[in-house]
């Protein structure tokens, strides 16, 4: 398969905290990588350099095998060929649902207004949301909302989609809801990043799934060997705070 992302010796640091730590990264056309890993170990903060979200002091990124990483035009580039969705949805109150997905497409990409409410209806009803299309963000649940945030992201037609925790805020039956959605994604061939605290759904939606500590990949596998056959005393003792025993 064709390399479609490759981070390269990446570091960023928060004044004198170091973040991550020279961290490199291929992945392929239509691979699924899940990143894990304990809180404050800089999965946000690698997601959000890959989008350029956060500035980058030290390494590169290459997104079909082209810099991205190096100035503020790029990066807005790359914002629009790799998309993010986030644990907080942030869709706009005042807006309906049809109005939240299709502001990007024309402001930012100028594309027609009519062609653009097409596919969000399309995507819409793909989601199972095309009923809410008039209704406004307050309406719906929060399973819901975070559907409409994968289609706005969608819409954008990335390249790569990055999920940061996306159902961490979510009640338990609203999580398989967006989950599933994002495993017909994975069915379709999406390159998708996505970071997770739902081990069950990381091992079915996984070509690969890496153990992120200290800013550093500590482990990675495919997901069999990974969840079964762990390597570092590390990965071991993170995988056991998910597991209960009487
Ligand atoms: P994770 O997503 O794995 O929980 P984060 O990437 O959010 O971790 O954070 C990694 C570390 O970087 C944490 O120690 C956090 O406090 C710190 N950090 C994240 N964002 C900032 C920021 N904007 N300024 C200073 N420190 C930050
Ligand atoms: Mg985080």
């Amino acid at each position: 398969m064709e390399e479609i992302l490759r981070v390269e010796n990446l570091s960023k640091r928060f004044e004198d905290i170091s973040v991550i730590n020279n961290l490199s990264l291929s992945v392929k056309k239509g691979e699924v990588v899940v990143i894990v890993g304990p809180s404050g170990c800089g999965k946000s903060t690698f997601l959000r350099c890959l989008n350029g979200l956060e500035e980058i002091e030290e390494g590169e990124i290459f997104l079909d095998g082209e810099k991205v990483s190096s100035n503020k035009k790029n990066m807005s580039k790359t914002r629009e060929k790799i998309g993010m969705v986030f644990q907080s949805y942030d869709l706009f109150p005042h807006k309906t649902i049809l109005q939240n997905i299709t502001l990007a497409p024309i402001t930012v990409k100028k594309r027609k207004k009519a062609e653009v409410e097409e596919e969000a209806l399309k995507l819409l009803d793909r989601v199972g949301l095309l009923s809410k299309k008039d209704n406004y963000p307050r309406q719906l649940s929060g399973g819901q909302k975070q559907r409409v945030a994968i289609v706005r992201a969608l819409i954008m037609h990335p390249e790569v989609l990055l999920l940061d925790e996306i159902t961490a805020a979510l009640d338990p039956e609203m999580v398989r809801e967006v989950l599933d959605v994002v495993l017909s994604l994975a069915k379709e061939g999406r390159t998708m990043l996505i970071v997770t605290h739902e081990m069950a759904f990381a091992k079915a939606v996984a070509d690969r799934v890496i153990f992120l500590e200290g800013g550093k990949i500590v482990e990675e596998g495919a997901p069999n060997d990974f969840f079964d056959n762990p390597q570092t005393d590390r990965l071991k003792r993170f995988l056991q705070t998910f597991s209960y025993e009487k």
